[in-house]
């Protein structure tokens, strides 16, 4: 299900992450309180420079390691793991890994 299509739903009080599970708050028409577990769309981008180990880094927006210059933008995704897919097929040539801190489903080696 999809929290977005949820009617109901009025206002987002409040969201964080735990074990990197995105939960959030919400106020419905009643007035009540609900924890959910929303489908949330995240941006990443592609870190153009290169790890020492050579790895090219994907990085959800929000993370200290986000790349503010020499990037490319990977548009929104609901996982790391389609971001880096997409790095992947944009950057055939590259190595491409997710970042161990905001990405770490996604981190290999
Ligand atoms: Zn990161």
């Amino acid at each position: 299900m999809n929290w977005r299509s949820e009617p109901y739903f009025q206002a987002i009080l409040f969201m964080f992450t735990v074990n990197r599970i995105k939960l959030c708050i919400a106020l419905n028409r009643f007035g009540l309180v609900k924890f959910l577990k929303p489908n949330l769309m995240a941006y990443y981008r592609l870190n153009l420079n290169r790890q020492s180990n050579g790895d090219h880094e994907v990085h959800e927006q929000g993370c200290t390691y986000y790349p503010t210059q020499n990037y490319d933008s990977l548009g929104s995704h609901d996982s790391c793991k389609s971001a880096v897919d997409k790095a992947k097929k944009d950057y055939p040539d590259k190595r491409i890994n997710g970042c161990y801190y905001c990405s770490r489903s996604c981190h290999t080696s």
